[in-house]
């Protein structure tokens, strides 16, 4: 079986995405890449169920090469994705507080210092049809230089080096999402200023330190 261990991990991230609410059925799909192959998730089926010969392989130009089941409907964004990012893997959910921002927002503003390890702002890619060239064209644009996009009134996609990357960053997203959301029932979330977000990044490259206590070993052995 090509990309055996690939596979796998394709149904070991759907299961989770089932488990954690970030899919709820077959709303949504994952892909990774080996090389010019990508193993991606099949049309139609639940993620919680998902085994790893139902995964079909297709090369980088959209050409099946291995396996019985039609590749998700949205392969060609995953596709795009990878020849303009040369990510490693790609997450694509309707989760829900997500899909919310999206169905709203222009983008989603940084509220949270977090945000920084998606790139920064999460744009919302402009409205086309699920599985369409277009759709394709418009995560690719909301994508430069991030690692999250929303897609409006439809979803969110993020990348990674892997499909842990990409998973975690998911979850991110969602998380980011969610404190948006109920920030926005409370009251008016303030929006970090790009000093600010400056100063994260300079913290991230100056981290505190601690010179270890003098004439005292951490350890006796
Ligand atoms: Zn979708």
């Amino acid at each position: 079986m090509l990309l055996a261990e690939q596979r796998r991990l394709l149904c070991e991230y759907g299961h989770r995405a089932a488990t954690t609410g970030l899919v709820v059925g077959t709303a949504g799909n994952l892909s990774v890449r080996a090389g010019d192959l990508v193993a991606v998730t099949p049309s139609g089926v639940s993620l919680d169920r998902l085994e790893p010969e139902a995964c079909p392989v297709v090369d980088i130009e959209g050409h099946l090469v291995e396996g019985d089941l039609r590749p998700s409907s949205e392969t060609p964004m995953h596709l795009a994705v990878y020849t303009a990012t040369g990510a490693g893997a790609v997450v694509h959910t309707h989760s829900v507080f997500g899909t919310v921002v999206a169905t709203t927002m222009t983008e989603l503003p940084p509220i949270h210092y977090n945000v920084l390890l998606l790139g920064g702002t999460v744009r919302v890619a402009e409205y086309a049809t699920y599985g369409t060239p277009e759709l394709a064209a418009s995560v690719r644009d909301a994508l430069k230089d991030r690692r999250a996009a929303l897609l409006a009134n439809h979803g969110g996609v993020t990348i990674g080096n892997d499909l842990d990357g990409a998973f975690e960053a998911t979850r991110l997203l969602e998380w980011l999402c969610e404190v948006y959301v109920r920030a926005r029932s409370v009251g008016e979330p303030r929006v970090l200023t790009e000093e600010q977000l400056a100063a994260v990044v300079r913290r991230a490259f100056d981290p505190p330190t601690f010179p270890r206590r003098p004439g005292r070993p951490l350890r006796e052995d």
